[in-house]
């Protein structure tokens, strides 16, 4: 197919113009308008008797004719109010009213006219507020259809897409792709050939019709992105080449007992995973999820001991500096008792330094390394790399990922977040992955206590803050935006400035956020970590990587500009001492976020708010970031659509159990779009 052949200029009814206006939709050629579906459509299919006018939500269809005509105009306001009788001899109202309406002088009495518009009840009968019209000819009887709504934009309108569209229809049917769904599986699912699914979904005779053309093309989505993690998850199972290691007798009571605490049961269920996982030939590919503090640290460190155990190298990737430095520094106590030692790869760290810590890796004298994208860096080498934990991974592309484990042969991977992924989504994002949960926290803490507040009684919060720096915590306060004047939002430097000079005047006040040099925004961080700072105004960048336990107290300004997860996450910055913490929420008197907030006041439990914050946002970019390289969700929904997903998932199964490769003519289609994806490239024409 040729481009020239399948620009969009050359189609009935694109001229210059147009095809330019098609462009900035994204539409190029006839086969990206092919695909270009409508989100939802019109039903002016029948009309409804004025009689039953105005007991459906929404617009409503009336058809009549014009027995009366009141029109004003009042400078540019015009105001049309038509006195109508339907077939049946029923009276009821079509209006418009507003601005450059240009109805103005155009209706007669004994003019048959299709209106629609929602219908408001009044005293004279129903009123329809006129949205669309059209006039139909003396004694026409009246055919509507169902109109297809597409994403327009302000000057390419539905109604022009859908004139196009509906012109050229069987031209652009001409174009439609290969199935990718095989057809027994297509059948078997009730659905019709691709070819009629594209035209139900452009020109439906019925919203049923509609509707099932839109899940066809759903699960057509959740095969690809299912086949492609079926076979990745069976390259790794074919493979067969990762370290298989030994769990020595008694290797988990040595490591509890250099302990000072005991594990918690979640921790030795994950422990007791992935040290299966590492037994096997088939390299380990786990997440382990876990909420701030939940102690996955501890996790991670098991898993490497059983690795130098084995005579086998770890490597831990982390997303900053902080993040590693704070890994190396709380795997250091758990790790010597066991004598490994830890190796940092830092970009900042002194050249002296990194060459004595690579040379130590590379001989394999050193059986950890932690650092940063620095670890990805050439020169950096390892002598029997079979162990990768990455940390927040989702902070990392795949191909970043990836380059990690090139540094060993089939490495074991452990990912980790701190992000909790509601139940519901991991089994799709991650498919595959298999995954271990800490949702249990270490015992011995004391719960944060969580407010949420209006703003109007900021003042009473501040005084709260007070009298905790009084009791020698420290607080922080957590801002939107860094200055004045992005969205009608507070302000760090602004609340900085006016905390400094007056509510907090003889406190020690420190502003952090993004846009400061990197030695700056250290600077400040380091004066907060050594108590030198009793407030620190800051933006979301302490969202991730600080530990400092004795901050008691965070006030989060604008709370509802944040996803419930965010909020949680920063939650999680305190209450990370002996001393008992706050989370005061605070959001605007005229805002109705009480009802989304007041879930953080009542959880603590991330899986719990997460599960919300889905229901409440939709999956958004967690869903986003999880699923580059696995192919893009255009029409399906992860949370919205599940049922599809699992039906998908099942019969993604099937095909790759039954045919790895995609060699089989029935697969062609799905092996072809898949082979177009560079992350799933590989798996087909690997052996
Ligand atoms: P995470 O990495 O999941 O945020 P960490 O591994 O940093 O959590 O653990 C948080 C804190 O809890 C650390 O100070 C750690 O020493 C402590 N901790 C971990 N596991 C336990 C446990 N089983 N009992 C008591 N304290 C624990
Ligand atoms: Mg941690």
């Amino acid at each position: 197919m040729s481009p020239t052949v399948d620009d969009i200029a050359g189609l009935a009814g694109v001229g210059p113009k147009t095809a330019t206006l098609f462009r900035e939709l994204g539409i190029d050629t006839a086969t990206a308008l092919l695909e270009y579906l409508p989100f939802r459509y019109e039903d002016l299919r029948f009309p409804t008797p004025a009689a039953r006018l105005g007991n459906a939500p929404g617009e409503e269809n009336a058809v009549g004719v014009v027995t009366g005509v009141k029109e004003r105009r009042i400078r540019h306001l015009e105001i049309v109010e038509l006195s109508m009788r339907d077939d049946g001899r029923d009276p009821f109202v079509a209006k418009w009213i507003g601005q450059r309406r240009f109805v103005y002088g155009r209706f007669r009495a004994g003019m048959r006219l299709f209106v629609r518009g929602r219908v408001e009840r009044s005293f004279a009968g129903p009123v329809v507020n006129v949205t669309q019209y059209a006039m139909l000819g003396e004694g026409e009887s009246y055919r509507g259809e169902l109109v297809p709504v597409y994403r327009a934009s302000k000057d390419l309108a539905t109604r022009k897409i859908g004139a196009v569209v509906k012109k050229n229809l069987s031209r652009l049917l001409a174009l439609v792709p290969k199935d990718t769904v095989p057809a027994a599986i297509s059948e078997s699912r009730g659905y019709a050939t691709l070819r009629e699914a594209y035209r139900a979904a452009h020109a439906p005779d019925t919203p049923e019709e509609a509707e099932r053309a839109r899940e066809q093309f759903i699960f057509g989505e959740f095969l690809a992105l299912a086949t492609a993690a079926q076979l990745r998850r069976a390259q790794r199972e074919r493979d067969r080449d990762a370290w298989a290691l030994r769990v020595p007798p008694g290797l988990l009571e040595e490591f509890c007992a250099a302990l000072p605490f005991a594990l918690t049961g979640a921790q030795r269920r994950s422990i007791a995973d992935i040290w299966e996982d590492m037994t096997r030939d088939v390299p380990m590919n786990r997440l382990l999820q876990g909420d701030v503090g939940s102690g996955k640290t501890l996790v991670a460190a098991a898993a490497i001991v059983l690795a130098s155990r084995n005579g086998i190298q770890s490597a831990l990737m982390a997303p900053t500096e902080i993040l590693a430095a704070q890994h190396a520094a709380k795997l250091a106590p758990l790790l010597l008792p066991l004598r490994i030692g830890v190796e940092a790869v830092f970009g900042s760290q002194p050249q002296r330094a990194r060459t004595a810590a690579t040379g130590r890796l590379g001989s394999g004298e050193a059986a950890l390394a932690v650092g940063t994208h620095a670890l990805l860096t050439e020169g950096v080498d390892f002598d029997r790399l079979g162990l990768v934990i990455i940390d927040e991974q989702h902070r990392f592309g795949v191909e970043q990922r990836a380059r990690l484990r090139a540094k060993g042969s089939s490495p074991h991977t452990l990912h980790m977040t701190a992000t909790p992924i509601p139940r519901t989504l991991t089994q799709s994002i991650y498919a595959d992955l298999d995954v271990s949960i800490l949702d249990e926290l270490p015992p011995g803490r004391t719960p944060i206590e969580t407010f949420a507040v209006r703003v109007s009684r900021l003042e009473r919060v501040y005084e709260f803050v007070r009298a905790n720096v009084a009791l020698g915590l420290q607080a922080y306060v957590v801002v939107p935006v860094i200055e004045e004047g992005e969205l009608e939002l507070t302000s760090a430097v602004a609340e900085f400035e006016r905390l400094k000079a007056d509510v907090f005047a003889d406190l020690r006040v420190g502003l952090l956020h993004g846009r400061l040099a990197p030695r700056d925004k250290d600077d400040v961080m380091q004066r907060f970590v050594r108590g030198e700072l009793d407030v620190l105004v800051a933006t979301t960048v302490v969202e991730v990587g600080v530990d400092v336990p004795n901050a008691g107290v965070m006030a989060v300004l604008d709370a509802q500009r944040y996803g419930l997860a965010q909020l949680h996450q920063l939650r999680g910055r305190v209450g990370r001492g002996a001393a008992k913490s706050y989370c005061i929420l605070v959001y605007p008197d005229e805002a109705s976020e009480m009802e989304r907030l007041e879930i953080l006041t009542r959880s603590t439990d991330g899986f719990e708010i997460a599960e919300e914050d889905l229901r409440l946002r939709g999956p958004g970019e967690l869903a986003g970031t999880a699923q580059s390289g696995s192919g893009d969700l255009r029409l399906a929904d992860l949370v919205r659509d599940f049922d599809i997903y699992r039906a998908a998932k099942d019969a993604a199964e099937r095909i790759v159990s039954g045919d790895p490769q995609l060699a089989a003519a029935e697969h062609a289609g799905l092996r072809a779009l898949l082979e177009r994806q560079p992350s799933t490239r590989a798996l087909l024409f690997s052996s």
